[in-house]
């Protein structure tokens, strides 16, 4: 057995985890490192910036009815079981990782220390075991990253080992097909097996805090980005996918606290992690200067295609998927927070890509409205490109992540309900999506309006113009704002057939009202109340 790379005293692998008669054991190898072993095994390309561009091969996007949770004494009482967090047992967790341990016999491994939390109160420290150098690449820059001095004493309590070409059996491991992410909160593990999406590493040590944080330490844990402005205050940017976190937190004006996840403690908001993980698809350095300068060496590009036989990516290209990423550390974005760390927010955000045209590009919500489209994690998804299919469809994730919430939603509910109360904070409901007629008709809100319209919201220039209500959603939005025409303002306004805005408006609201059906138990009736009322016609 041979260690190469600098590791700390806690350096074995057997004793904690099992994992004997390895091959090679790479620790914590540079970025260089990483990048030239990727090269030299043919598995990366170094693009004309110096970025290293990867395929993660089959899965190009995380699979949610791939993710387990044990079973077990933590957990059994307190997950919400069901399609989001499916259940497996101890035992079956036992067997399955024993196969793994076999299939790494010989193998050479990657060995990464990181931590998550940029709060040291609730710091995490996590060892990531990983088969390809392209994950631990990804893990170096999306973890928060020890000083050399730490990981000389690093020890890891929580540990990931990610085998992409590990095929589970279902008969024998219990999963669903051959790809899965399994959490278990006694062991403090996660098993990634089958696919290579470099998400799911992120996304399982998100699910865990999500879990460990709201029911352990009385902290919100939230599905969001995070900036601070000059005078220091902090926004937040809750979102689904796509809905534009990423985009609509990296601003020149503001420092970067981070893009994806984040706690709100009594005192503090902070970082999850220390990287950004961005789209890419259709990426410009005009609109998006800042993430698409970050894209150098160090950063990691997946599924990109390259424009004809050259090394400069072609991000309109979505052929491999429409889901191309790049992960970076943080310090690649110029303007950030350091430590990765904020006071409470003074304004919030929502974010909603309604396909549907529907909402207005930004409205102000009341603390029962808030309250309301949290639960409720609105967006849309654009109509397939199957022939014929022209609707979008609605998305209801409660609290924006439901995907990524062990809890039942109404925890993280409750937590935002007792930051809000008697507070100062701002909540806005932006929608980042159609305008002037839903997908196909219509067209997607411009950036450049929507980042009007925050800048607009944080500097306090909304405090003093009029505002209307939106009839059905009872939405109040600005009758102007700088930086963005008014007639985009009222969305009924920039559809041509009225009574087809009116139509899909109410449509969209019974689909509201059944969503939150399932909540109206144990919901109080001024949030209740916050619902869109639909008309009878
Ligand atoms: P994920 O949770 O998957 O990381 P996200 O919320 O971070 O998703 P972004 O990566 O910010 O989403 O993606 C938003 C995408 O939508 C970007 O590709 C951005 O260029 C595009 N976009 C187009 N119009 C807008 C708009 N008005 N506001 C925000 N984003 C927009
Ligand atoms: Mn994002």
């Amino acid at each position: 057995m041979e260690l190469i790379g600098s590791c700390g005293i806690n350096n074995d692998l057997s004793s904690t985890i099992g994992l004997d008669n390895l091959g090679q054991q790479f620790w914590n190898l540079s970025p260089d490192e990483l990048v030239d072993d990727c090269i030299i095994s043919k598995q990366g390309i170094v693009t004309d910036t110096g970025a290293l561009a990867i395929n993660t091969g089959e899965f190009t996007g995380r699979s949610p009815k791939d993710r387990f949770i044990v079973r077990d004494d933590i957990t059994e009482n307190f997950v919400w079981w069901g399609d989001v967090n499916l259940g497996i047992s101890p035992e079956k967790f036992d067997l399955l990782y024993a196969r793994m341990q076999d299939f790494l016999v010989g193998k050479d491994v990657y060995v990464r220390d990181a931590y998550a939390c940029a709060d040291d109160k609730f710091r995490l420290n996590i060892r990531v075991v990983t088969e390809l150098p392209w994950s631990n690449l990804f893990a170096y820059n999306m973890f928060l990253r020890p000083t050399h001095d730490e990981i000389q004493n690093f020890s890891p309590e929580w540990h990931i080992i990610c085998i992409p070409s590990f095929q589970a059996n279902p008969e024998i491991d219990g999963t669903r097909q051959h790809n899965f992410a399994v959490l278990n909160f006694t062991k403090k593990m996660i098993l990634i097996g089958g696919t290579g999406y470099t998400g799911e590493i992120k996304k399982g040590i998100f699910s865990a805090l999500n879990f460990i944080l709201p029911h352990q330490k009385s902290v919100l844990s939230m599905h969001c980005s995070a900036n601070i402005g000059l005078t220091g205050d902090t926004a937040i940017f809750f979102g689904l996918s796509g809905t534009g976190k990423t985009t609509l937190s990296s601003d020149p004006n503001r420092r970067l606290i981070g893009d994806d996840e984040h706690g709100w403690s009594d005192e503090t908001v902070f970082n999850f992690e220390g990287g950004c993980y961005a789209k890419t698809i259709d990426l410009t350095r005009d609109k998006e200067p800042q993430i698409f300068d970050a894209i150098k060496f160090g950063a990691l590009l997946e599924n990109i295609k390259f424009k004809g036989d050259t090394s400069i990516p072609d991000y309109t290209d979505g052929s491999i998927t429409e889901n191309t990423r790049v992960s970076y550390p943080i310090h690649f974005i110029e303007n950030i927070a350091k430590p990765s760390i904020g006071s409470a927010p003074k304004n919030i955000f929502f974010l909603t890509a309604d396909a549907f045209g529907v909402l207005p590009p930004i409205s102000k919500l009341t603390k029962a409205q808030a309250m309301y489209h949290f639960m409720s994690g609105y967006t849309a998804k654009v109509a397939g490109t199957e022939v014929g299919v022209t609707e979008p469809t609605t998305t209801f994730s409660a609290g924006f992540g439901a995907a990524f919430l062990p809890l039942h939603p109404a925890k993280y509910a409750k937590l935002l309900g007792e930051k809000l109360d008697g507070s100062e904070i701002r909540v806005w409901l932006l929608n980042t999506g159609w305008s002037g007629g839903s997908y196909g008709v219509g067209s997607r809100m411009k950036l450049s309006y929507t980042r009007a319209m925050i800048t607009a919201a944080l500097t306090g220039k909304l405090d003093n113009v009029n505002f209307e209500i939106l009839p059905i959603f009872e939405l109040a939005f600005p009758s102007s704002c700088e930086g963005v025409p008014s007639e985009l303002l009222n969305p009924r306004n920039t559809w041509a057939n009225k009574d087809s805005y009116d139509q899909t408006a109410n449509n969209l609201a019974s689909k509201f009202v059944k969503n939150f059906e399932k909540f109206s138990e144990g919901t109080s009736s001024e949030i209740l109340n916050a619902s869109p009322k639909v008309l009878s016609r």
